[in-house]
C-alpha cells in the first residue's frame, strides 16, 4: 500500500569521518547509520509545499519538526549547515530525545517558504546526553525562536521514541539492524496543519462530542468515503477537544491521542500527525484524512444523499487486507 522511501537515510558509512569538525555542543551517538540533514531539509520543503497546495498552511500557520539521532555525521553537518548556537530552555521534559537533533520550523514563519529557503525557516534543537539543549541556526535565519507549538512537537517525538526502543538499541550497539528489521528508520516527523475540511468537521463535531458522542464517530464520519482509508490510516483520526494553542493541556492530549492514532484533530483548530516515515509520511496521513473530510462535507452540502461505505463493507476490507484497525 505504501512505498518505503530512503531519501533521508543512507547506510554503510563508518564513524569517525567527522573527526576534526569544529567545536560542537552535541554529544554524538556513534553509529553506522547516517542521516543526511540536507536531504531531511529538502523533504521538509516538499512536505510543506504539499500542505500549501491543499491550502493547509495559510500565511504563517502550521509547523513541522523532524528528529534524527545526533550521529557523528549529523554533528558534522550541524556545524556546516547551522554554525550558530544559543542556549534553549526546553519547553517540556524529553529524556528520550537526549542525543538527538530536532529540525523544527521557526515561529511566525511561512511553511511554504521552506522548499526555497530551508535554513531561513528551519533551525535545529540539539539535545545533549545530559538533557541540555541549544538552538542551532544558519546565517540566513529569519525566525526569533522555534514554533510556539514546540512543546507538543517535542513531547510527541519523546513519547514515540521512548515507546519504540530504537534509541536504546542504537546507543548500545551502534547498528541499525533493529531499525531495519522493525521498519523503523530512526527518523520521526511531526506536522501541524490547518487542513480546512477536517478542521471544519472538527467544529461541527465539537458540539456532538460535548453532548456525549463517541469520539470514534469523528473518524468513522471521515473514513466511510474511500475503501483505502482504513488500510492507510487503520487507527483513523483521534478527536481532541479544543484547548488553547501551545498549552500544556494540548501537549498532553496530543501525546495521548497520538499513542492510539497517527493523526489527531485539534478541535476547532487543525490537525497534528506523526510518522516514522518522515515528513512526507506525516503529510500523506493529513492528505488521506483531508480527502475523506472533503467527501463528507460535499455530501452534506448535497443534502446527505449518500451514506458512504457501510460498516460491513469496511469490515470486509479489514479482513481481506489483514488490517489491524481500531476504529471499526
Ligand atoms: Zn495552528
Amino acid at each position: 500500500m505504501t512505498t518505503e522511501r530512503t531519501t533521508t537515510r543512507t547506510t554503510g558509512s563508518t564513524t569517525g569521518s567527522t573527526t576534526g569538525s569544529t567545536a560542537s555542543s552535541t554529544t554524538a551517538v556513534a553509529s553506522d547509520v547516517t542521516f543526511d540533514l540536507r536531504a531531511v531539509l529538502a523533504e521538509m520543503g516538499q512536505a510543506t509545499s504539499r500542505l500549501n497546495a491543499i491550502n493547509a498552511c495559510e500565511a504563517n500557520a502550521g509547523n513541522i519538526s523532524v528528529t534524527v539521532p545526533t550521529t557523528d555525521a549529523v554533528a558534522g553537518q550541524l556545524d556546516e549547515i547551522f554554525p550558530d548556537s544559543e542556549p534553549y530552555a526546553l519547553p517540556t521534559d524529553v529524556p528520550a530525545l537526549r542525543g538527538r537533533t530536532v529540525l523544527v520550523s521557526g515561529s511566525q514563519q511561512r511553511l511554504r517558504e521552506i522548499e526555497a529557503n530551508p535554513t531561513a525557516i528551519v533551525g535545529a534543537v540539539v539535545i545533549d546526553a545530559a538533557g541540555g539543549a541549544v538552538v542551532r541556526s544558519a546565517p540566513d535565519r529569519a525566525f526569533a525562536r522555534p514554533t510556539s507549538e514546540s512543546n507538543s512537537h517535542l513531547a510527541v517525538h519523546n513519547d514515540y521514541l521512548a515507546r519504540s526502543g530504537q534509541n536504546d538499541h542504537l546507543a548500545r550497539t551502534g547498528h541499525n539492524d533493529h531499525l531495519a528489521r522493525t521498519g523503523h528508520t530512526g527518523i520521526h516527523a511531526v506536522v501541524h496543519a490547518h487542513a480546512p475540511y477536517t478542521t471544519t468537521l472538527s467544529h461541527q463535531f465539537a458540539g456532538r462530542f460535548e453532548a456525549g458522542a463517541d469520539p470514534l464517530d469523528f473518524a468513522r464520519m471521515i473514513m466511510r468515503w474511500e475503501p483505502e482509508l482504513v488500510v492507510h490510516v487503520p487507527h483513523g483520526i483521534g478527536f481532541l477537544p479544543y484547548e488553547v494553542p501551545g498549552s500544556k493541556k494540548l501537549e498532553e492530549a496530543s501525546v495521548a491521542g497520538l499513542r492510539v492514532a497517527s493523526i489527531v484533530a485539534w478541535a476547532k483548530h487543525g490537525v497534528l500527525a506523526r510518522s516514522e516515515k518522515g515528513p512526507l509520511g506525516a503529510v500523506d496521513l493529513i492528505e488521506f484524512i483531508e480527502t475523506g473530510a472533503r467527501f463528507e462535507l460535499d455530501n452534506q452540502r448535497l443534502g446527505n444523499v449518500a451514506s458512504g461505505l457501510t460498516d460491513a463493507e469496511i469490515a470486509e476490507i479489514i479482513t481481506s487486507f489483514g488490517v489491524e484497525a481500531s476504529v471499526y
